[in-house]
């Protein structure tokens, strides 16, 4: 499986970490070994001091399809879920400067947090979906996907056009602003639509 992640779907957010808002979404990977399953805690790695979540709306791709068309895309995912796109922004904005790749501070271990499923039939329209962030039992984030750039049937479409989507893919469609740090001992719980999806450690 692979997941495909989105950056830039919310203007808050480009405008949070002065990005310019690009003409098509932002599309980058990561591995599967970056997979964290909720209720694991998040280990803070060596090579970075600057760590920090990003809460984002997941869907999981249950049929394979490329070049799918905008009507057909709500058939490719019935589960809707939660998790942390964990970011090591030190090493992000010194690759963003150099034009480098960002795998380094996107794609390391355990930095795809994926909470629980949720089955699409008993959530509202996905374009009105709340989401929030709890950090230490502060909101730091919510977002509401109505405010998506692109909405989630626009992200597969446009996805697949580079990337085959196969059964179990993974996407994290953005994340919307107030973004932050986290240090040791930490807990962040995520919510969509007041269900909790995912609490976690940080150590
Ligand atoms: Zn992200």
């Amino acid at each position: 499986m692979k997941i495909i992640c989105i950056g830039r779907n919310y203007k808050d957010h480009i405008k949070e970490l002065n990005n310019e808002i690009p003409e098509s979404p932002v599309i980058f990977l990561k591995p599967d070994t970056s997979l964290l399953n909720k209720n694991k805690p998040f280990f803070i790695p060596s090579f970075s001091n600057k760590i920090e979540y990003e809460v984002e709306v997941l869907i999981r791709i249950n049929r394979i399809g490329k070049h799918i068309k905008k009507n057909f895309a709500h058939k490719y995912y019935n589960e809707v879920g939660l998790g942390v796109d964990f970011t090591a922004r030190d090493i992000q904005n010194t690759l963003k400067t150099k034009g480098l790749p960002w795998e380094k501070s996107k794609g390391f271990d355990n930095s795809a947090l994926v909470g629980e499923w949720l089955s699409k039939k008993n959530l509202p329209s996905l374009n009105e979906l709340n989401f929030r962030l709890e950090k230490n039992g502060k909101i730091v984030q919510s977002g509401f996907t109505k405010d998506m750039i692109w909405n989630i049937d626009q992200l597969i479409v446009e996805i697949s056009k580079f990337f085959t989507l196969k059964i179990g893919d993974i996407i994290f469609t953005g994340t919307p602003s107030g973004v932050g740090i986290i240090e040791v001992n930490d807990g962040l719980k995520g919510y969509l639509e007041d269900s909790l999806i995912f609490s976690i450690k940080i150590k």
